[in-house]
């Protein structure tokens, strides 16, 4: 199948809607990272976005509406938090599990009585949402396990010639996956942390607990429990307290003759050779936006990754420091 890209206009838009209406799969930009959209209401056109990720079947998909769709049809109590929530950060990043009517198909879940729905402000995405007029699941638009996308060449690198379109929406502004929080509960509770933050979330509604599962327990959120958004090459990664480790670490490897990349933020840059630095920035905004346009570029040039986690953990830090961990951590 060849795979076209295309700007988002009123002809690309149009073929966007006949392609998912028949059951295809579509690539479209938001403002965190790309998405491989299906009809979520068919099973046949779900199914074909496991099979060209290579998804796990036990691992559920956000379904995506455009800011006036009535979510009320598909989710069946949405409390005066959640509500709350709604209007402090929608359309944005952030993704709500609410209890699902079981209106999309199976699928979308897989097989559990919750419906996570996310409403992104990228104009693009809100463009052809609205243009749809359909509820549309959509993972991330990149091979299982692999970096996230956050341009339209990134999804063709690990897409072309699977699926038919790419709509070009341009370079993803955000840079990691929405923030996904479970509304069902008494309190809010985030699965998986993001580019809204904890104490964002508890600015509105005084109070959120970020999950995190106890051994042996079932996971809230099965898409935690795998290995995620690992560049293709080898890593190294530490803290950002073993700075002299690192250098060590990335001293012996050039000595050994490696192609050596370093992933650090701005203000230890200068512990390396200029010419040997990707550098993730300055502020929190910047950093998780470079984070997957650096691992897709250090992956295609470097034998080994050294990264270097950043000092500040707090805020949308947490869902950085969470993705380059799973990215570079030897055990995941
Ligand atoms: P991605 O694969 O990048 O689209 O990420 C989707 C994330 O949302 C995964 O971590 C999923 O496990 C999570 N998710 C989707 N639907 C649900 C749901 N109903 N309940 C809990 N987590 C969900
Ligand atoms: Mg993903």
């Amino acid at each position: 199948m060849e795979t076209q890209i295309r700007k988002i206009n009123l002809k690309s838009l149009e073929y966007a809607k006949q392609l998912l209406l028949q059951g295809e799969l579509v690539a479209f930009p938001t403002e965190t990272v790309y998405g491989l959209g299906a009809d979520a209401r068919s099973d046949e056109a779900v199914g074909k976005i496991f099979q060209v990720k290579g998804r796990p079947s036990d691992n559920p998909l956000i379904v995506h509406v455009h800011k006036d769709f009535e979510i009320k049809n598909l989710v069946k109590d949405v409390s005066d938090y959640a509500q709350k929530l709604r209007e402090a950060f929608l359309p944005g990043p952030l993704t709500l599990v609410y209890q699902s009517r079981g209106v999309v198909c199976s699928k979308v879940s897989c097989g559990l009585d919750t419906l996570a729905i996310r409403v992104p402000s990228h104009k693009g995405a809100q463009e052809f949402l609205k243009y749809v007029d359909i509820p549309v699941a959509a993972p991330s638009a990149n091979l299982s396990k692999h970096v996230s996308p956050v341009s339209a060449l990134h999804v063709n690198n690990d897409l072309d010639g699977k699926i038919p379109l790419i709509l070009d929406g341009g370079n993803c502004s955000g840079g990691i996956e929405s923030t996904v929080c479970d509304v069902t509960g008494p309190y809010p509770q985030i699965l998986r942390e993001g580019l809204v933050s904890r104490e964002m979330i508890e600015e509105v509604v005084g109070f959120c607990n970020v999950y995190k599962p106890k051994e042996g327990e079932r996971v809230r959120s099965p898409g935690m429990k795998y290995k995620h958004y690992s560049p293709a090459c080898s890593t190294k990664l530490f803290e950002s307290f073993e700075v002299e480790q690192a250098v060590e670490c990335f001293l012996r490897l050039k000595h050994d003759g490696f192609r050596v990349v370093v992933l650090c933020e701005d203000k230890i840059k200068n512990n390396f050779t200029e010419d040997s630095v990707m550098n993730l920035g300055k502020t929190d905004y910047e950093m998780a936006a470079n984070l997957y346009e650096l691992l897709r570029r250090a992956e295609k040039m470097a034998d080994v990754i050294v990264a270097v986690c950043p000092e500040k953990q707090d805020g949308i830090m947490a869902g950085v420091q969470n993705r380059l961990k799973k990215a570079c951590a030897e055990i995941k």
